[in-house]
Parts: structure tokens; sequence; C-alpha cells
């Protein structure tokens, strides 16, 4: 054989594979051909088998990249490789029909070649696992976040991005899922639900990807959104053939049609833009299905403001307790006042329904209530050391202190740091939805009755009012929301009172105290006193009002006398 010929072809097709990072056989055949003539090969086959046991039973995958024409029909020499994955490849070299026997040489050279095909495949199989992990999600076999900016990215710098739209969206309580059906079963619910959607997709460039958990991503053409829209807002899904029993799976999801913003798109915008809609969906609106648009992000410029001035305010001590009264319908006198939180910002003063919502979305809150307990507690201190008759102040503290498991021994610290007798204190807290926070406000009310403070439950009514909520734990007051109360423009006034009544004779019954929050008429001042409810809040007697004004109605001798 003429090396130099060999040794040229042999040099080629070592310079073509390597610019090859993952060749299919006709790349691999071009780069080879010269080789396999010089080494007088009939035909190269590689046999691939997933295991062991499918090798055992023939099972292979067999791709057959060179073929003369004249191979024999037998194996001239072959090679078998274990990779450590598991898989098991055979290299099968066939001569040509009639010619003589390769020599020992050849047979080398030969075998070269192999090691050759066997570096470069190696090489190929572990780029295309690199590009598997980086781009798939392995555990539902799917595109993962990666994949989905990446191809973003293209399409925002081609312009094709205006013609599709984005959805984030999370499986409605999915952790009952897993629970119930086990999370082997909730795995394939998942797998199958998502496949409803990717079924849909026809276009190249549209996908879904997993972004996290029962988090997920589609990029879908405009068309695509209401069929997608309709999979997501409830489908059922088989989780077991055999007794065909199925699941209804819904989803919270964030929609952003994409506007055509020219090149200025990036892809970071996009996930931004529908990650923005979607926490609404998940956090705070009540609909399964925010659309993003431009509001959402001025929005969020403000929510940003709120929580980055609230540290400073707060040591520029910019929040102010209000006191609004609770007074008695009988005898019109002040029998007790809420603390109600004000802030003083750029000098406007802002209603808490502006701030507390948006501090709720994360511990704020937490500080803000403690800075609120201090405050009135240093109020009623100095009530106490001016001789000034008392009442009992509640402070509202928001569902978010659940979590805390120092939370009473916090509250009574700041009391006792004051030197605040506890029988001055109430803590108000609205109704709980989860079980988890079932079981802390359990323990927190618990806690707080044994040290002497009593405890309101606020808003109720409005809620999930549950009887179980007021049955299990040692509440002192319940506290009954404005919307239980019959207004002028109610359409069925009777069936209102029919219910307020039963509510307050409901709470009479298990020794609870009552109060009617935001009382505003005389007709309903009526229905209090007609139905034994004696205590009210509401503009009808007071505003909340700032500290001194409050401190006029401290006075015994003060009666309402309307
Ligand atoms: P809330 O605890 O239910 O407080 C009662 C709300 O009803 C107060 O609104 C009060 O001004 C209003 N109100 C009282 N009487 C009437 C009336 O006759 N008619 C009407 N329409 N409304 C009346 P405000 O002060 O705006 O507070 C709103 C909510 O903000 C409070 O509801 C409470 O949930 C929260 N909040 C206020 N201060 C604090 C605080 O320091 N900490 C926490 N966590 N939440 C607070
Ligand atoms: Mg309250
Ligand atoms: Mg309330």
């Amino acid at each position: 054989m003429n090396t130099s010929k060999y040794l040229t072809a042999l040099e080629n097709a070592i310079c073509k594979l390597h610019q090859l990072p993952v060749a299919n056989p006709q790349q691999v055949f071009e780069a080879t051909v010269d080789l396999c003539y010089v080494l007088r090969l009939g035909k190269v086959e590689i046999a691939v088998y997933e295991n062991e046991a499918a090798e055992h039973s023939g099972l292979s995958e067999t791709v057959c990249f060179y073929d003369s024409g004249k191979a024999c029909k037998t194996v001239g020499t072959s090679k078998r490789i274990a990779v450590v994955d598991g898989t098991v490849i055979i290299y099968n070299i066939y001569p040509i029909e009639g010619e003589t026997e390769w020599t020992e040489e050849e047979q080398n050279r030969i075998h070269t070649f192999i090691a050759l095909l066997s570096t470069y495949n190696g090489k190929s199989r572990l780029l295309k696992l690199v590009h598997h992990l980086t781009y798939y999600d392995s555990e539902l076999d799917m595109y993962n976040l990666k994949q989905f900016m990446r191809l973003a990215h293209t399409l925002c710098q081609t312009g094709q991005i205006s013609q599709f739209t984005a959805v984030r969206f999370n499986l409605k309580r999915f952790s009952v899922v897993n629970q119930n059906i086990g999370r082997e079963n909730g795995t394939l619910v998942m797998k199958k639900f998502i496949r409803f959607i990717d079924d849909l997709l026809d276009d190249e460039n549209e996908l879904t990807c997993r972004v996290g958990g029962d988090n997920f991503l589609t990029l879908i053409k405009n068309d695509k959104l209401q069929p997608v829209l309709d999979i997501l807002s409830g489908t059922g899904v088989v989780y077991d053939e055999s007794r065909n029993e199925r699941i209804f799976i819904s989803a919270t999801a964030g929609v952003y049609v994409i506007k055509n913003m020219g090149c200025a798109m990036l892809p970071t915008d996009v996930m931004d833009r529908v990650s923005l809609a979607f926490h609404l969906a998940k956090n705070t609106s009540k609909a399964d299905i925010v659309y993003f648009n431009d509001d959402l992000l001025a929005r969020r410029k403000h929510n940003n403001d709120i929580s980055a001035s609230f540290s400073k305010a707060l040591e520029k001590r910019e929040f102010l307790v209000y006191y609004q009264p609770k007074v008695t319908i009988d005898g019109r006198h002040v029998a007790g006042a809420e603390a109600l939180c004000r802030w003083m910002h750029n000098g406007r003063m802002m209603p808490p329904g502006e701030f507390i919502p948006i501090l709720e979305q994360g511990l704020d809150i937490c500080k803000l209530d403690f800075y609120m307990l201090d405050t009135v507690c240093k109020d009623i201190r100095r009530w106490l050391d001016s001789g000034m008759d008392l009442v009992r102040i509640s402070v509202n503290l928001s569902r978010r202190h659940l979590s805390d498991i120092d939370l009473l021994d916090h509250i009574i610290e700041i009391i006792d740091r004051n030197h605040v007798p506890h029988e001055y204190i109430e803590i108000e807290l609205t109704e709980t939805t989860t079980d988890v926070e079932f079981k802390d406000l359990k323990r927190i009310i618990g806690g707080l009755q044994q040290s002497g403070i009593s405890t309101s439950v606020d808003d109720f009514g409005t809620g999930y009012s549950s009887l179980n909520l007021i049955k299990e734990m040692p509440w002192d007051m319940l506290k009954l929301d404005k919307s239980l109360l019959p207004d002028k423009g109610d359409e069925s006034p009777v069936q209102n009172d029919v219910m307020f009544k039963y509510i307050v004779s409901m709470a009479q019954e298990m020794n609870l105290e009552c109060i009617a929050e935001g009382v505003e008429t005389k007709e309903q001042v009526q229905l209090l006193a007609d139905n034994k409810c004696n205590l009210a809040q509401g503009f009808y007697f007071d505003q909340p009002l700032p500290v001194q004004e409050f401190e006029t109605r401290l006075d015994k001798n003060y009666i309402y006398n309307r």
C-alpha cells in the first residue's frame, strides 16, 4: 500500500472531522471516504446498543456511513467498546469481495482508523450530552429556560418576536396533587398536561419549557393563545390508564402578547414582562390570567419606590398612629380604640391601603407592625403616667407574622419594655386560609390569651369565615366587617339584616364580644341596638383621629351625643 497516499488520506480525515463538532453520517462519509478507499474497505458500520441487555437481544441502532457496494457479507474485523454510561458500540469493518486479504500493516491501519472514529464519536456524544444537559430539563425531558432564552434571542434579533406571545404559568395546587396521587404520578400528570400544549405547536419557533418545579413558559404564535388558555383554564389528565383515573389540572398565568419594539427588544424584556404579569396572577390578583400592559410597569415602579423608601421612613418616624374610637351603643362612650397607620410621605398623608399591601409582599410589614405596637405602648404609658382614663387599644398584625416562631415573645417583649399592663392591648388578626397558617394562628392566639392579651378576628365575614376558626381558638372579640351591615343601596336589606342577626347571636352564644366595623348611619346603629351588638366603630361616631384629638375622647365624661 502506498504509505504517502495513506498518510494524506488520514491527515485529511482528521482535519475534516475536527472541523465538524457533531456530524451526520453523510458528513462522516465525506470526511473519510478517501481513507476507506486507500484501506480497501468494503463497508463500515457502527452499531450502538443502549446497554448490554440490548446487545444480547440484538437491539441496536445501526449506522452505515461507508459502503463501496462490493462488500463481503461477513465482517473482516470489528471492535467492541463499552462506554461508561453503559452504552455498547461495535465497529464492524467489511473487506471487499474477491480482493486479497488485508496485510498485517493494513490491519494495523484499519485499527488506527477505528480508533479515530471512536475518538470522534466519543467527542460528538459528549457534545450532544452537554447540549442536552444545557438546554433540556432531564426530569420531564423537555426544554428548559436556557433554550427559551436562546430562541427568544434569535427571534428578537430577526424581529420575528412580535408575532409571538409568551405565557408563563404555574400549575395550581400541584403539591396537593403530588400528595394525593404520589410524586411519580404527579410527574406523569405534569408531562401529559404539557403535552396537550405541545400538541398545539406546529411552528418550528414555538416551544414550551420548564422554568423549574411546576412553573412553565411557552412561546407561541399569537393565534394559539386562546387554545393554550383553554387548556390552562382546566383539563382532565388521566394518570392511571388501567382504571381511567383522571385529575383536573389548571394553572395561573401571565400573558405577554409581544409588541413590535424593533430591534430594541431583548429576550430579558420578554421574560421580565411575562413574569411581571405572572406574579400578579399568582400573588395579588383575583384573576387566574393577567395580561401584561405598560401600566403594570408603572405600578411596579411605584411599588419599588415604596419598598425602597420604607426603611428610611421608619427611621425618620414618618409613620403615624391614628386612633379610631370604639363606641358603646347603650352609653355612647368610648370603650376602646383601634390604632391605624398613616404615612406622612413627601408632604402627603398616605392611607394604609396604598402601602400595606406592598409591604406585605415582603417582611417590611412586620417591622411596621412592631413599630406601631411600640408607639401605641409609649402612648399608653404616657396616658397612664399623666393619670388619664384609659381604654384598651387594638393593634393590627399582618398575617405575614404567622410564620415567625418568636412572634409571641416579640409582642410581649415590646409591651413589657414599655411597662404597659397587658389588659390594655388587643391584637387584631384576619382569618387564615391555609392549614399551616391555621396551626400557627392557633398557637399564637392561645399564647396571647395566656399572657392576658386580648385578641380579635378582624374583618370577619370577608374571607373564608369559618366556624372552626372561631370555635378552636380562644378569641375575645369578633369584628364584623362593614360588608355585613346593610346599607341604603342594598338590594336585599332584609336578607342582610337576617344574616347580621344570625352572626351576632352566634357570637354571643360562643361568649365572644362583637363589634361592628364601618358603622356610618343611624339605621345601622339602630340595627346594632336591636340585635344587642353593643359596640360600634365607624365614621358615624368618629374617623380615625390624630393622637391629640383622640386624647380628648379619653375623658370619662366624653359622651357622643348623636
Ligand atoms: P381594618 O383593620 O379593618 O381597619 C378598619 C378600616 O376601616 C380603617 O381603614 C378605617 O379607617 C376604616 N373605617 C372605619 N370606619 C369606617 C366607616 O364608617 N366607613 C368606612 N368606609 N370605613 C371605615 P384604614 O385606616 O384605611 O385601614 C385599612 C386597613 O389597613 C385596615 O383595615 C388594616 O387591615 C390595615 N392597617 C391599617 N393600619 C395597619 C397596621 O398598623 N398594620 C397592619 N398590618 N395593617 C394595618
Ligand atoms: Mg383592624
Ligand atoms: Mg377591619
